[in-house]
Order: structure tokens, then sequence, then C-alpha cells
């Protein structure tokens, strides 16, 4: 290589919190324009912010997953600039004291452990959105004050492929840990990049900021855009200008949007709304106790434990939830080639989501295999009943139970065949005797070995004698 590459990332998740970060509006920033606001999101003049707590924990909880040195005490500034969705006319962010700094993470690459440093992670509140339309430009202020977690890593990466690869892991993390949902495309993580590339053993260069890339993707694509470019400027024996830089996903080019502000540039200075937080011994233990096992370290284990390759592992761990499922199966007795053949496979079109897990127990599922095995069940059936259970919010067993139940063009022929056997007892119903219902419901269960559906049975029968009592009449 020509050049050494130099990549850093600022990712910005949206925290899992009910509401705002310095009100009590509701944290829905999809809802209705402009309902979830109030006059301290709206940033009136004499309106006192209240620090949300819940959003400080989660802060800190996923500070500790990424190593960091946890503040022992943090301190909100004012970060001055104008923008149109900010009605304040500056953001509450963190400057001086965030909430970790110094960490790092581990993450898995093309069959390696690369460890990347964190530089900081602080909390902020997000701004509103604009909405281009036309010749109008709309605003709405629900996400304004949404609490936003902000992680800044060193510029430790390489290459586009080692960004993408650490953003999909990244937003694991932030799943597993339960902080955020961290999907790009509702705009839950965002992701802002910088770049710079040198000669070989000169350090870094002279960097471009890259923003509005929505997907780990697009990241790839604008950092192999900018190390060409960069490298271009440089075989021509010019400069890089140091700026930030906008990705056009239409075009698949970055285009110049401002020079690069520094630091001092936003006047920082202490927000005097907002008193220092230090964090107690209970709150430092429901920190320590949220601690939870990183993806690699599950997909390990999955490795392990169930003799898988990386690949399979890593794709079955989507959710630590669904990952401990194929452990709990696997302690049943469940193949896992099986296990993974029927959830990755026939139930593909269900969403193996939490609510799944939840609805198909792991004795269910095992039960369910059994039964497949001694030919008791079949595939089809099976495979239906996973997708009741799910539709109708019943369990696998009940599902299973149901669907054997016979009915339909099956039931019908066996009640044909016993109203020709028995036409004393169509003729007593016909004039009114209800017992001989009741003997007549006894002999098809009786022919079913208790299968029939006892509603579709009843109204068959009644039916069928009905059709036979017009034509003799
Ligand atoms: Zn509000």
């Amino acid at each position: 290589m020509k050049y050494d590459t130099f990549i850093g990332l600022e990712i910005h998740i949206h925290l899992k919190t009910k509401s705002k970060m310095f009100c009590s509006c509701v944290n829905e920033p999809w809802a209705e324009p402009n309902t979830n606001i109030c006059p301290i999101c709206l940033g009136y003049p004499g309106v006192l912010p209240q620090v949300n707590g819940e959003a400080l924990k989660l802060s800190y909880i996923l500070a500790d997953h990424l190593n960091c040195e946890l503040a022992k005490e943090t301190t909100f500034e004012r970060k001055n600039y104008f923008y149109p969705d900010m009605a304040k006319n500056y953001q509450i962010s963190q400057f001086e004291h965030p909430v970790g700094k110094n960490g790092w993470i581990e993450f898995p690459f093309k069959g390696e452990t690369r460890k990347i440093r964190i530089h900081d992670v602080h909390l902020e509140e997000d701004a509103g959105k604009l909405i281009h339309a036309g010749d109008i430009s709309l605003i709405d202020y629900n996400r304004a004050g949404v609490a936003l977690l902000e992680i800044v890593t060193e510029p430790d990466f390489a290459s586009g492929d080692e960004v993408e690869a650490f953003l999909r892991y990244f937003q694991r993390c932030a799943r597993y840990t339960g902080v955020s949902t961290a999907n790009m495309d509702e705009g839950s993580m965002r992701c802002d990049a910088n770049i710079s590339i040198n000669y070989p053993g000169k350090g870094l260069g002279t960097k471009t900021e890259i923003k509005n890339m929505n997907s780990p993707r697009f990241v790839k694509m604008a950092m192999e855009y900018e190390q060409q470019r960069h490298g271009d400027i440089l075989d021509a024996g010019k400069t890089v200008v140091q700026e930030t830089r906008l990705w056009n996903e239409n075009r698949d080019i970055t285009s110049s949007m401002r020079t690069k502000e520094s630091a001092h540039d936003y006047r920082y200075f202490p927000d005097p709304d907002i008193p220092v937080f230090k964090p107690d011994a209970d709150f430092m233990i429901d920190v320590r106790n949220a601690k939870v096992e990183l993806p690699n370290k599950i997909a390990d284990k999955l490795c392990e434990q169930l003799d898988l390759d990386y690949d399979t592992a890593w794709q079955i761990s989507e959710t630590r939830a669904l990952a401990e499922y194929y452990l709990k199966l696997s302690s049943l007795g469940v193949e896992i080639k099986t296990a993974i053949h029927w959830l990755q496979g026939y139930c593909k079109s269900l969403a193996i989501d939490e609510e799944f897990i939840d609805r198909i127990s792991p004795n269910d599922f095992a039960q369910a295999m059994i039964q497949l095995q001694d030919g008791r069940i079949n595939k089809r059936m099976l495979k239906k009943a996973f997708e009741k259970a799910y539709r109708d919010r019943i369990d696998l067993t009940q599902a299973l139970s149901e669907d054997c139940l016979i009915e339909g063009e099956e039931l019908k022929a066996i009640v044909l065949s016993l109203l020709i056997e028995k036409p004393s007892s169509v003729q007593e119903i016909a004039e009114g005797n209800n017992k001989q219902m009741d003997y007549l419901m006894g002999q098809i269960m009786r022919m079913t070995s208790g299968k029939a559906k006892p509603s579709a049975a009843r109204s068959m029968l009644s039916d069928e004698i009905d059709k036979l009592a017009k034509v003799t009449a």
C-alpha cells in the first residue's frame, strides 16, 4: 500500500429511555410531528432542564462495556452553534468530564481480533429534524432533546471494510447491552467518520470528516471514495483541505459541505442549570450488575459448545436471547443443525424476535422435534403450528394439538359414513330426539380416537341430518 490510512468514527446512538434527556416528553421521535414537545425541549427562555437518570445509567453501562475509565464526576456543557432544528442555539453536551474516556473494544475481523481505542463516550441531546419538501422546509421537534450517546474512537481503522465490520459489531453490542435499538435506517444510530492518509510511517495526515451516512455499507463506500480522493491529491503533489464533506448516496461520492470548525469555535462552557453528577455506590453497583457478555464472546461460546464455525455462530446470535435459545435447545437434546434448519429456514417468514422466543419455549420446541422424529406429526403440521403459535399468541403445544384435530373434508367423510350406518338415529333426531345427537358425537369420537374437532363435528352432523330430512320429507 502506497499510503497509510487512518479512520476514526463518531457514533451516535439514541438511548432506550422512556422520556427525553432533559424533560418529561415521551421519547418517540417517529410520532406525529411536533406532538412530543414542551417548553424545555423547545428551548423557551427561563425553563430548567432536569437530567434523565436512566440516560445517565445507560451511558455508564455502555462506557463500562467499552472498558472506559468511568467519570467519578460528570458535567454538562453548552456547545454553541446555530442550526434551524435546534431551538436553543446551543446543544447541551459533555466536554470536560464525559461519562467515560480512554476505553477500548475488541471485535472480530477477517478471522482475527482487532482492538480499537475509544477516545471518549459522552452524553448529549439530539436536535430536531428538518424535512425538505420542494421549496419549503418543515421542522419536527419530536427528536429535539432525545438522549443521544456519542462514542468517539481513535483513528485506529485502516480500511472501509474494517469500519463496516466494526459498525455491524458495535450495533450488536448496543443491542446486547440493552442501551439502544441502534437501527441505522430509523436514525437511532448514526455515524460520522474522519479519514486521513499519509506516507508510510509519517503518522496522521490532514483529515476530512464525512457526514450523512446511514448504513455501515455507505460508511465503507464513503471511506473508500475518500481514500482514493486523498491519494489522488497527494499523488499530484497537492495538500488535502481540512473540511466537512457530505456523502451523496445517489452518486456514490462525497462533496464539500463546510470547512471544519475546531472545538474553540463552539465556545463550550459549563451549563449553569445542571449540577455535577457524582454516581454513588448503588448507582455503580447497578452499572456493574448490568455487565453482559459481548457478541464476540457469545459467538465463541456457541462455536465451542455447539461445535459450529464462527460465521454460523455469528449468524445465529443476532440477539443474546436467540443465542441463549439455541444453547437451551441443544441442552435439551435438539440437534443444532435441526434447530438452525427450523429457525432460519422454515420459520424465516416469522421474525425470530424476543416475542417468538417467549411464546415458543425451548421445551415445547424440543417436544415438537421428538414428535416429528416419531412420525406423530409431519413437517407441514409443525410449520403450520409455528405460524399459528406466533400469529395467535398461543404456545406451540396448544397450536400443535389444535392442528392435529380432524376437521374439514376428512371429518365430513367420517360423518357421512356414520350417518349411512345409522339410519334409525337420523330418523330419531329428525323427530326431535336430541339424545341421539350425543350418541352420534360419541361414535365420531370413537372412530377418530378423540381427534375430531367437536364444534365442527356437531355442526356437520346437524347440517347433514337436515339435508337428509329434507330429502325424505
Ligand atoms: Zn420536552
